[in-house]
């Protein structure tokens, strides 16, 4: 199933794609029990936004090592995180903001896992238990900050440096489904899930050892390799096969 979340009626709601058409829900995908409702709307049309508000976006460095290798840097025998505040976080169709501190703004390909219920301490065989679903996310990057700096904070941490979304898909099969990245229509990030080195279910059992995750929350898998510079104006998505496509342009 796939859960969006829109602005209607002066209001932020979750929705349920059906088709072509988005089913309102009364309350969030994150209850124990989704209620929908007998309010169908064309889907076309609808403006998305992001399809949750996490509390944090945990992110995970040198996932893949084709990314690493690129980077100069070495794969870690733990997942090596960061984090990008709640504030970075942008809708499909919405603007990354090119920021004057920087001369180098990146891409990144992610997929984004998105948790469903409060957890802490989860073992790597129940991590799927507490989690809602996936969606695409580009951990936008001031590549010219992370050089300078030894935390990472600025350089991931802008304004609109978190685009996620279009929607939430559950029934997803991250093990081994392609991700890419365009640039300008261009194919500029090219692998699968089946290569990152932390998979999902470790990764939500290892972030959970450290900090509760709440509903809503979201953790960035890695991006691969094929990082690179974009430009005021350029078109940037991410698609991830059986998900969909994260799309947003720089201004
Ligand atoms: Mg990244």
């Amino acid at each position: 199933m796939r859960f969006c979340r829109i602005a209607y009626e002066g209001k932020e709601v979750y929705c349920a794609i059906e088709g072509n058409t988005a089913r309102l829900l009364n309350g969030t995908p994150f209850a124990d029990e989704c209620q929908f409702t007998d309010t169908v709307l064309p889907f076309e049309g609808l403006k998305l936004l992001a399809p949750a508000e996490p509390s944090k976006v945990v992110a995970v460095g040198v996932n893949y090592a084709e990314h690493a290798q690129e980077m100069s840097e070495d794969t870690t025998a733990t997942p090596l995180l960061f984090m990008k505040p709640s504030t970075s976080v942008i809708a499909h169709g919405g603007d990354i903001v090119y920021p004057k501190q920087s001369q180098r703004v990146d891409y990144e390909a992610e997929l984004a896992i998105v948790i469903k219920k409060r957890c802490k301490n989860v073992p790597k065989e129940a991590a799927m238990d507490y989690v809602l679903g996936f969606t695409c996310l580009n951990d936008v990057t001031a590549r010219d900050l992370q050089a300078l700096d030894k935390q990472w904070t600025r350089a991931k941490g802008f304004d609109t440096f978190c685009p996620l979304g279009p929607w939430i898909e559950t029934g997803f099969d991250w093990r081994d489904s392609a991700i890419q990245l365009l640039l300008n229509g261009e194919v500029k990030q090219s692998s699968t899930t089946a290569r990152m080195i932390h998979k999902c279910d470790a990764l939500v059992s290892f972030i959970s050892e450290v900090m509760t995750l709440e509903p809503g929350d979201v953790i960035a898998t890695g991006t691969p390799s094929g990082i690179g510079p974009m430009n005021r104006g350029d078109t940037v998505e991410v698609a991830i096969e059986g998900l969909g496509v994260l799309r947003n342009t720089v201004r």
